[in-house]
This record gives C-alpha cells, sequence and structure tokens, in this order.
C-alpha cells in the first residue's frame, strides 16, 4: 500500500472520527512491562481537545466509515454522498507504532462505521487491540468503540486489551432514536455495556484473590450522547445518564452538541448548531450528581425540564430552596457544604479541615478560594454581615447575575472553565 493511499485514508477517516468527543483517557493505570512501548498511566494523556473537538493526544480514527446503517445525524451514514475509506487491521497497528515512536501520539481511540454486521466489525477492532498488545508489546492506552449488537464473546475479548470501552447512546429517548436511528435498537447497547460492566466486576473481584488476574477495561467503560438533535430536554438527557452511571456504572457520559450536517426535515435545520453553554450545563449537571450528591430529580423535574442558561445548576438548585440556606459554614456537615453555590468540593474539603482549629470568617473563605461572590447569599460564618438579609431568590439572582464579571455573559457560544 503506497505512502499516498495511507495518508489519504487518514484524512477521511481522521475526519469522519472529530464527531465523537468520548475520548479522555482519565481512570487507567495500565503500566509499561516488559520493556514495551508507552505506559497508559503517564498524565498527560488525552485531556486537550482542539477546537473542533479532536483530542490531540491520541490517534483518533475511524477503522471504516463505510456503514450498513443511515442515523440521520451521522456523517457516516450510508445515504450520504462522502468519500469512503477502510483501514486494515495491520494498517492501524503500524499507523498507532509509528505515531508513538515518533512521539505524535500516546494512544489509540478507535471506532468505525459497520461493515456488514456488528461482529465482523467488532472482530476487527479487537484484533487492532489484541495486535497491539500482544505482538508489539504496546501499553498505551487504547480506547475501543464497542459497536451495538456485537457479541458477548467479543466484547469480552475487548476489554482484555482495551483499557477504555464505550458504546455511544448517541440519542437518549426511545422516540428519538426510532426516529433518527430506525436500524439500532437501545437493546443492543444495553447489551454489551451489561457484559463489559460485569466483567470488570468479576475480574475486580478474581483479583483481589488471585493477584496474577489480568486487568479488564482499567478504565471503565464510557457513553456519548448527542445533544439537540431529537429536541429532547435537557431532563431527558439527564435522565437517561442518571440511568446508564446507576445501571452500568459508566466512568463518564459525554454531551456533543449536535452540529448539524444535512437538511433532513427530521433534524434542527443547517445553521443552527447547539449553542455550547447548553453542553456545559450538562456537564454541571453530571458533575454535580457524580460529586456533589445531588439527585437528578432536585434539578430537572417537570416544572424544570431545562437547565437555566443565566445561572448554574447549583445555583439555580438553591434559588429554588431558599428555605435550605444560610448555612453555617462552622456547623454544617460535608453534604450541605456541598450544595451551597460557590463551594466546590475542594473548598468544601479545606472548610472541615480548617474550622478545626479555628471558626471561619469571609477573609478565611476568601483564601479558601470560596466564589463569594455566589456563596456570600448562602452562607453565614463568624462574621457579622450575612448577604442574603430578606432578599427574594429573584433579587439574589439578579445581583449575582450583575456582579459576575463573566467573560460568558451575552454569548452564550463559549465554553465555561470552571466549575463550583
Ligand atoms: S451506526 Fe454509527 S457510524 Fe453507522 S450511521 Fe449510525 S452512528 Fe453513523
Amino acid at each position: 500500500m503506497s505512502f499516498d493511499r495511507i495518508n489519504e485514508k487518514l484524512n477521511i477517516l481522521a475526519d469522519a472520527a472529530k464527531y465523537d468527543v468520548s475520548c479522555a483517557s482519565s481512570g487507567s493505570d495500565r503500566k509499561n512491562k516488559n520493556k514495551g512501548l508507552g505506559n497508559a498511566s503517564k498524565m498527560g494523556i488525552c485531556h486537550s481537545y482542539t477546537q473542533d473537538g479532536r483530542c490531540v493526544s491520541l490517534l483518533k480514527i475511524l477503522l471504516t466509515n463505510h456503514c450498513i446503517f443511515d442515523c440521520a445525524y451521522c456523517v457516516t451514514r450510508k445515504s450520504n454522498d462522502v468519500k469512503r475509506a477502510a483501514f486494515k487491521v495491520q494498517e492501524v497497528v503500524d499507523l498507532t507504532i509509528n505515531f508513538y515512536r515518533r512521539n505524535y501520539i500516546e494512544g489509540l481511540f478507535l471506532s468505525s462505521g459497520i461493515f456488514k454486521n456488528a461482529d465482523f466489525t467488532m472482530e476487527r477492532l479487537v484484533a487492532v487491540a489484541k495486535k497491539l498488545r500482544k505482538e508489539e508489546n504496546f501499553n498505551g492506552y487504547i480506547h475501543l468503540k464497542s459497536i451495538p449488537g456485537a457479541s458477548d464473546e467479543l466484547m469480552y475479548e475487548a476489554g482484555l486489551y482495551a483499557d477504555r470501552l464505550s458504546v455511544n447512546i448517541e440519542i437518549p429517548t426511545k422516540k428519538g432514536l426510532k426516529l433518527l436511528a430506525p436500524d439500532k435498537r437501545r437493546e443492543d447497547f444495553l447489551k454489551p455495556m451489561n457484559t463489559v460492566k460485569n466483567e470488570i466486576v468479576k475480574y475486580k473481584n478474581e483479583k483481589k484473590i488471585i493477584k496474577s488476574t489480568p486487568v479488564y477495561a482499567p478504565a471503565g467503560q464510557s457513553t456519548q450522547m448527542i445533544v439537540g438533535a431529537s429536541g429532547e430536554s435537557d431532563k431527558d438527557i439527564m435522565y437517561a445518564s442518571s440511568f446508564f452511571y446507576k445501571n452500568f456504572k459508566l466512568k463518564r457520559v459525554y454531551y456533543s452538541g449536535y452540529v448539524p450536517i444535512s437538511n433532513d426535515s427530521r433534524l434542527p435545520s443547517l445553521g443552527s448548531p447547539v449553542p455550547m453553554l447548553r453542553e456545559n450545563r450538562l456537564y454541571q449537571t453530571d458533575w454535580l450528581l457524580r460529586f456533589y450528591g445531588f439527585e437528578v430529580q432536585e434539578l430537572l423535574n417537570e416544572p424544570h425540564p431545562n437547565l437555566d442558561v443565566e445561572v448554574d445548576p447549583k445555583l439555580s438548585w438553591a434559588l429554588r430552596n431558599l428555605d435550605y440556606f444560610p448555612v453555617n459554614v462552622n456547623t454544617a456537615n460535608r453534604q450541605m457544604l456541598a450544595r451551597v453555590p460557590g463551594l466546590g468540593m475542594q473548598s468544601v474539603y479545606k472548610i472541615i479541615q480548617a474550622r478545626k482549629f479555628r471558626g471561619l470568617n469571609w477573609d478565611h473563605l476568601k483564601k479558601i478560594g470560596v466564589a463569594l461572590n455566589r456563596a456570600r447569599y448562602f452562607l453565614i460564618c463568624n462574621s457579622v454581615d450575612f448577604e442574603k438579609r430578606d432578599l427574594t431568590s429573584a433579587q439574589i439572582r439578579s445581583l449575582i447575575i450583575q456582579k459576575t464579571n463573566s467573560k460568558y455573559q451575552g454569548f452564550y457560544n463559549n465554553q465555561l472553565s470552571l466549575f463550583n
């Protein structure tokens, strides 16, 4: 195969892979062994993205952009008139090793369209990972995208070689899936996820007894949902996420704003991309569910099916639940402190440590890093002034918005940098 042809394939298949954002590599501690190549525990892998969503430190490609399915939201769909290409297994292996040796990448993110059926495709994805591990002694990070409907045996094998596995849910509601991806069945996502979940648990338990038990998908499994393709509410999306976190022990759910790519009347029209702020609010909500002890029903429910774009979801919840406040920073428990707007988990930890030695006041909180522009309306401490006084939630909201010197204010297409 000529260099030009490989280069052409790479252009096509790397471009087609850029719509998948679920390639963070956190959570794997695969070590270099037998003087092999790579080390997935090395810091700095795959946490940087270029502006179009491509992850810069992984080789992120599709095995093929041929697909037998016709999902309306996907550039790879069979009815789309695009140039097609497919890598051979050995070509992906060679590219990964060559790129690794040149220091271009630290791992591989490999996804694929569906060649002729799920197993035929999955077999090839597994073969790439197996060759890298067994023949090339490659210990770098490997994220394999699982093909919906792949057999249990292949999913099992995939987890022996890959650090992370993921099946993309894509569309959060059954109705949306039926409308936009009529070839896909929800069960086809759930079954591989369930296999992976069970194997992870099984291997972990075995490892407790037999130390030499190999690791199975050490970075766990993840999924991605497309936001804004099927008219779903934020509630639909986050209820689906909560379901998957709870039932399949997912490491991460990624949210990817739909990029209008066609004139299909089932989809938002061209030129109407999903504001990035919506994605950010979803990530913030996801964070609250995973680390702050919130239940999804508290943040999104029938009266509030969509997240507030003006304020973050924790502040929005607090403004709807002023009865819980003010919280005394010197006596409140960890769970309640975590619910105070402007307090991140690091600040909560620091507060709990610091208050063992003295009563905290506003100055102490400022030094700890508390975002007082928000927290001051919800906290009391060893200072006389308390900002909430008898302010209504509408007044607090308006004061916070006015005082927030946010670069995002008024132009919602930019990414939030911090979350408290
Ligand atoms: S199955 Fe996957 S690759 Fe194929 S059209 Fe659907 S989303 Fe695209």
